[in-house]
């Protein structure tokens, strides 16, 4: 899955010290907390830069750009959702660090060891997602078959009173 240029582990202590970049493409399909939501089988656009800052902080900058493919949460229709991820990252060794950090950086934690820059990207991409997925435009969900509430009667509303029935009949059945 990986696109032959990128690293799969990187040590972000040394690439910052070496003021280093991160450049290339990374298949969102190998991205698999992210598969869960996500139904697009693009490419992430990994464009970021290390380096140590004047006050000290060695931090990692820069965008991730793809499309991916959400489930409406309201037509439940495909919603395809660009993501133009701006990345701030202050890293820190504890987590006791991540309080000292200036407020432009979130903190991330970064062993000696290195990390994975497939789960680093998939990580800002997952906080990039909203909460509730939803198409901007009620008429793009009207395509997808769905009705706001007081236009028409949704196929659900309109089967809801039988099932409302349906619960009552022991009921009265007892009370008889
Ligand atoms: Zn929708």
């Amino acid at each position: 899955m990986w696109v032959p240029q990128f690293p799969n582990k990187i040590n972000l202590w040394h690439l910052a010290a070496e003021s280093g970049r991160l450049e290339g493409e990374l298949m969102l399909a190998a991205m698999l907390r992210l598969a869960a939501l996500n139904r697009a089988d693009g490419k992430v656009t990994v464009s970021l830069m290390a380096g140590l800052d004047d006050q000290g902080v060695h931090f990692v900058k820069g965008k991730l750009r793809t499309e991916i493919e959400l489930v409406c949460q309201r037509c439940l229709g495909p919603l395809q959702l660009p993501l133009d991820v701006t990345v701030s990252l202050g890293l820190i060794r504890v987590e006791a660090e991540a309080d000292r950090l200036p407020g432009e950086y979130e903190p991330l934690l970064v062993p000696e060891s290195g990390i994975a820059v497939a789960s680093l990207v998939e990580d800002e991409l997952l906080l990039a997602l909203p909460q509730i997925p939803r198409h901007e435009n009620l008429r793009e969900c009207e395509a997808n078959g769905y009705a706001a509430p007081g236009t028409t009667t949704p196929e659900a509303e309109r089967r809801q009173p039988f099932a409302v029935l349906a619960s009552l009949l022991p009921d009265s059945k007892r009370s008889n």
